[in-house]
């Protein structure tokens, strides 16, 4: 047979399936892939249940349902004070994953170069390669993981198309400053260069922080990609509902890519998610307060146990530093996982470069009980 496409060939089983596909053979508790214990709000299911029983279930319009369009552009409007028109700037994905797909199919042309940030979500650099892009990382520096001028620049040239921007940061659990965003906007708009912006966790800030969106800054309306997700919104994650936002000339080219790619998402899950967009500021403070009290709760844990805890200012995720330890980090998830029965992430996964091995990443969007079991059998490890 001839050689199939070289880029997925090569590739590994993704690390999230894999920790899980470990943590459900051995029964370990799974503090790897990141997904609540959380069943989700009751009223958001009821209201895809509903859908489901009662309501359409063909083909959507190939852009996302009207209703869940237009809340999408209000709930924006409320939370991040952007002004979005939901027929021409916002569209409905099969998950931010796909919309990522997308726009990188939709924006880059072989041999275009996009910049990329590490610690980086595993399917960025396949994505980008997939695409025809040349991939230029920028390493960002522990324990700040904020963006250095020089080294910017210094990926940046005449070839640049994109860059790709993951803020809340997954796994370093960081949130770029004020002065990163702008920073990373001046770039962009002297470079001429598309942020395509996962914004996934937008939603999922603790201590009184509130996102702000690359695309509010001077000058990236017209050159920012926004993408969000529901399921991290709604504690929904297997929903797989995504959402991105653009100007009408960007937007337009991802629509071309998303109606070869997977053209619809199921209806009834997106007018379940238009409902949920819509629940009062109470909830997702709630949302936020919950989480953030699991949080403490492990990281509390993890300090008691010795674990040097690398402090987490968003998403479902704690870092710890494994230095001083004898393993590093695949080897420790690998011990930790067969021999205490806790699946986590070892953090290589997330530097394609290999600079970093000594981090090991846990999900504590969990129960108590979880928590509380996890931490019990990493006793002694
Ligand atoms: N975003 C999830 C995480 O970081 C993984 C999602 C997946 O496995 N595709 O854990």
């Amino acid at each position: 047979m001839k050689p199939l496409n070289a880029v997925y060939a090569g590739l590994p089983t993704t690390i999230f399936e894999e920790m899980s596909r470990r943590a459900r053979e051995t029964g370990a508790v799974n503090l790897g892939q990141g997904f609540p214990d959380d069943p989700g709000p009751a009223d958001v299911r009821e209201a895809a249940a509903k859908a489901v029983v009662e309501g359409w279930n063909q083909y959507p319009p190939m852009l996302g349902l009207p209703e869940l369009r237009t809340a999408i552009a209000t709930h924006y409007a409320r939370w991040q004070g952007l002004d979005l028109d939901p027929e021409r700037e916002v569209m409905v994905t099969s998950g931010a994953t796909e919309a990522i797909a997308g726009a990188l199919m939709a924006l880059v042309e072989p041999g275009d170069e996009v910049v990329l940030f590490a610690p980086m979500y595993d399917a960025y650099l396949p994505l980008v390669r997939r695409a025809g892009g040349v991939p230029r990382v920028v390493t960002l520096q522990p324990p700040r993981f904020g963006l250095d001028e020089a080294a910017l620049r210094a990926a940046i040239s005449p070839r640049t198309k994109a860059v790709l921007f993951c803020n809340p940061l997954n796994p370093t659990a960081t949130i770029f400053s004020d002065a990163d965003r702008a920073l990373l906007a001046r770039v962009c708009v002297e470079n001429d260069v598309v942020a395509i912006c996962d914004e996934v966790w937008e939603h999922v800030v603790f201590d009184g922080a509130r996102h702000r969106p690359l695309i509010a800054e001077p000058g990236m309306r017209e050159r920012t990609v926004k993408i969000g997700s529901a399921g991290k919104i709604f504690n929904l994650t297997g929903w797989k509902v995504g959402f991105v936002c653009a100007a009408p000339a960007l937007l337009g080219a991802l629509a071309k890519a998303h109606q070869f790619l997977t053209f619809t998402t199921p209806p009834a899950l997106q007018s379940a998610v238009a409902y949920g967009l819509g629940k009062d500021d109470a909830w997702f403070e709630g949302m936020r307060a919950d989480l953030q009290r699991s949080r403490d709760r492990f990281c509390a844990g993890l300090a008691e146990l010795g674990f040097r805890v690398i402090p987490a200012a968003g998403t479902y995720f704690v870092n710890v530093d494994l230095a001083g330890r004898d393993d590093d980090d695949v080897g420790f998830c690998r011990r930790l996982v067969s021999d205490h029965g806790v699946a986590a992430i070892p953090v290589s996964a997330f530097y394609p470069g290999g600079e970093v091995t000594n981090v090991v990443r846990f999900c504590f969007a969990k129960r108590d009980a979880t928590l509380d079991a996890a931490l019990e059998r990493m006793r002694g490890v």
